[in-house]
């Protein structure tokens, strides 16, 4: 059993806090919109004051935000996590953020004395609530494996990438690739509609082709044909992952012009007012409704 701090309860964080505390780990839990703890409150989790509360209360502690902002404000904001001591415990970042956040929190955290490991997820809501997510490791590898037993109460493998910034890196080139086959598929598939293809046949022959992917298969018959776009993964944060990704691109001197694209195709969907749908509706920023 585990002292777990856990902070950041939306769709991912609480699902994911909700496993820990199944599987027997103490936990403390805080969010910025307080209401968020309540659910998990009435299953064993504590509610704490602020992050640094959190830090004090607990042992190890698990950063579930939305984006590198939100991680920096809860580490190093006012209240922060870093704000007290971390001597003998470990935080862990699990939000998917640029690997030049990862980095910065990792120095937070070593200059309050303690341990840091980052661990972005593969996988969504679904994964996050059976405990099936694949979740990539990146610092110290003796400190990864001692923490696998942990993480392998939230997801059903744990792969080690290796300093900090290669897992971040490696969460944003699975992303880049999933936003770029929706885009595509997307255009692809409503130039087939508008010819008089039918919805289900296209999907059935693109899924029996060399084109198959499983996020068409997964979304594919919402987009085209239901048009449901019930919130999995926020459409905001797969713009923000693209963003990422053409920034980490730059840094590495990489030029990522399909990737940029896409970017410019979620963010017309976002201004379009789809941010808080599946990132599926992406396709709306093409349709326009
Ligand atoms: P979400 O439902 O939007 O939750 C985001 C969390 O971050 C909430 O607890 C939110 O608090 C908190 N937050 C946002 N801005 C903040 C700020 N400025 N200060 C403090 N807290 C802040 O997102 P999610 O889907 O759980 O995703 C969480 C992370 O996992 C993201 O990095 C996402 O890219 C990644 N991820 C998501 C999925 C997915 O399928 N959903 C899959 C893999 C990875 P409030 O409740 O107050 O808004």
């Amino acid at each position: 059993m585990t002292n777990v701090g856990f902070i950041g309860l939306g769709i991912m964080g609480e699902a994911m806090c909700r496993n820990l505390i199944r599987k027997g780990h103490a936990a403390v839990v805080f969010n910025r919109t307080p209401g968020k703890t309540a659910a998990l409150e009435a299953e064993g989790a504590r509610s704490a004051t602020s992050p640094a509360d959190v830090a004090l209360r607990s042992d190890v502690v698990i950063t579930m935000l939305a984006d590198p902002d939100a991680v920096r404000r809860i580490y190093d904001g006012p209240g922060g996590i870093a704000s007290v001591s971390l001597a003998e415990k470990v935080c862990i970042d699990m939000s998917t953020v640029s690997p030049e956040c990862s980095r910065q929190t990792a120095a937070s955290v070593a200059g309050a004395g303690g341990d840091f490991l980052e661990a972005p997820v593969l996988g969504s809501k679904k994964p996050a609530t059976d405990g099936t997510l694949t979740i990539l490791t990146g610092g110290d590898e003796a400190l990864a494996e001692m923490l696998r037993p942990l993480l392998l109460a939230m997801g059903s493998k744990v792969v080690h990438m290796g300093g900090i910034g290669a897992a971040a890196h490696m969460k944003l080139i699975v992303n880049q690739m999933m936003g770029t086959i929706l885009c595509v598929f997307g255009e692809a598939a409503l130039t087939g509609l508008a010819a008089g293809l039918q919805a289900e046949k296209i999907i059935e022959v693109v899924m029996a082709s060399g084109a198959a992917s499983p996020v068409v298969g997964l979304k594919g018959p919402d987009m085209l044909g239901a048009r449901r776009f019930e919130t999995h993964f926020p459409l905001r944060h797969a713009l923000k992952d693209m963003k990422l990704a053409v920034l980490a691109g730059d840094a590495m001197g990489v030029p990522t012009p399909v990737t940029a694209a896409v970017q410019q195709l979620f963010a017309v969907a976002r201004e379009r007012g789809f941010g808080d749908q599946d990132f599926s509706a992406v396709v709306r920023g093409l349709t326009g409704n």
